[in-house]
């Protein structure tokens, strides 16, 4: 039997940790740092309501991530809009932006004056010079200029540099349709009132699952890492935590962005329209999003619980993208040795969703093969 340690237990460990025990043949050692698995998507309560720490909706393109998920928590499929709170105009629109909501606004006469201007195929250096390219001035500022300085707490989106289209399109931002047509991804959430939590279970079953364990010192060369005084070294390495950890900052430290959650409880049965289980607030609001987990859980209540998420710098929950910021990442993966592999959302620097760590955990155990 080979020997892997996995280093945190969100969605992307112990999907890992439950890759390497359906291959069969490793001795798995899960540590969590926190006393319970499955970080922000275990299932939290409050008023009586389930609810996790901001939506955690299953969202795929690929039918095999939804039929391997679905056999271990099965999932209800969701259909649902998104819509954006425009303060300017004290109006709801819808995300993507919808030709007919254009139609909609008071200046749409310098929207589609500005729309005439833009050029399809210039290059796109940044999210402020795409937003520009494709829409023009007015529907950035509605939309897009204060929503990305709140969400990566910035000043200037000409930071934000990476993971842009490298060519804008004429309109690229707008969308034709009907309303509920441009998610064509699969949507969906457990059944179960405890939400994906018996998938963490199920996944780390077999494994060693140490809780409120925290790794004193990290040896990733030598595939040795130290806790409760003493060193442990293993055939592989499965890293879900931001990789600067690992090597002491020795780079220097990576940027993130994090997340404040407050629940709320209306006394209402439901609160928002019904295909509308997000909202979104594109303005200078200091919260960016509000969510309505009864949509989700489909929990009983004369009551709703809604999340309001306000962007902050507590936590790791969002890489940032920025191409500086992705260098330095890169410079520290570079540095594993064959054996030892990054995923998830901070371990692989990239704004990823459960669907991917799945599928990265999948990789992962097809490379161990
Ligand atoms: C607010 C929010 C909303 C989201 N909504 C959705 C959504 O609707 N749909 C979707 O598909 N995806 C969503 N995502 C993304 C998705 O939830 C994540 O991609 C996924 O859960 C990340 O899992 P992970 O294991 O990579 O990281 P994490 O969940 O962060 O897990 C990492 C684990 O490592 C532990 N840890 C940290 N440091 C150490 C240490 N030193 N030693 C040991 N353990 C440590 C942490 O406690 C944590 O348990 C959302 C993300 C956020 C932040």
């Amino acid at each position: 039997m080979k020997s892997a340690l996995v280093i945190g237990g969100g969605f992307a460990g112990c999907g890992a940790a439950h890759q390497l025990e359906l291959q069969g043949g490793w001795d798995v050692t899960l540590v969590e740092s926190a006393p319970f698995l499955g970080a922000g998507v275990r299932t939290k309560w409050y008023g009586g309501h389930p609810h996790t720490f901001g939506p955690r909706h299953f969202l795929t393109r690929d039918e095999r991530l939804f039929d391997f998920l679905h056999r271990y928590v099965p999932l209800r499929r969701l259909k649902h809009v998104f819509l954006t709170y425009v303060e300017r105009d004290a109006q709801f629109y819808n995300f993507p932006i919808h030709v007919d909501d254009v139609e909609r606004m008071p200046d749409r006469d310098q929207i589609k004056a500005e729309l005439a201007r833009t050029q399809s195929g210039h290059a796109a250096a940044n999210v402020e010079e795409y937003w520009l390219g494709s829409v023009g001035p007015t529907l950035y500022d509605k939309f897009a200029r204060h929503y990305n300085q709140k969400m990566w707490q910035i000043s200037d989106n000409r930071e934000l540099d990476d993971a842009v289209p490298e060519w804008t399109s004429k309109g690229a931002l707008l969308y034709e349709g009907p309303r509920d047509g441009f998610h064509d991804a699969i949507s969906a959430y457990p059944y179960a009132p405890n939400g994906y939590d018996d998938y963490f279970e199920i996944g780390t079953a077999k494994a060693r699952v140490l809780l409120s364990t925290r790794i004193e010192q990290y040896d990733i060369p030598g595939k040795r890492v130290k806790w409760s005084g003493e060193w442990r070294t293993f055939d592989v390495i499965i890293n879900t935590i931001a990789p600067d950890i690992l090597f002491n900052f020795c780079f220097g430290e990576l940027r993130f962005v994090g997340l404040d959650f407050h629940p709320i409880v209306l006394p209402m049965e439901q609160c928002f329209p019904d295909d509308v289980f997000f909202l979104y607030y594109s303005g200078q609001e200091k919260f960016k999003r509000l969510v309505e987990y009864k949509k989700f859980t489909q929990h009983k209540s004369p009551t709703t619980l809604i999340g309001i998420e306000f962007p902050s710098m507590n936590g790791k929950h969002y890489a940032m993208p920025m191409k500086s910021q992705r260098g330095l990442a890169q410079k520290y993966i570079d540095l594993m040795p064959a054996g030892v592999f990054s995923i998830g959302r901070a371990g692989s620097y990239r704004y990823i969703d459960i669907d991917d760590c799945i599928a990265q955990a999948m990789d992962v155990a097809l490379k161990l093969k």
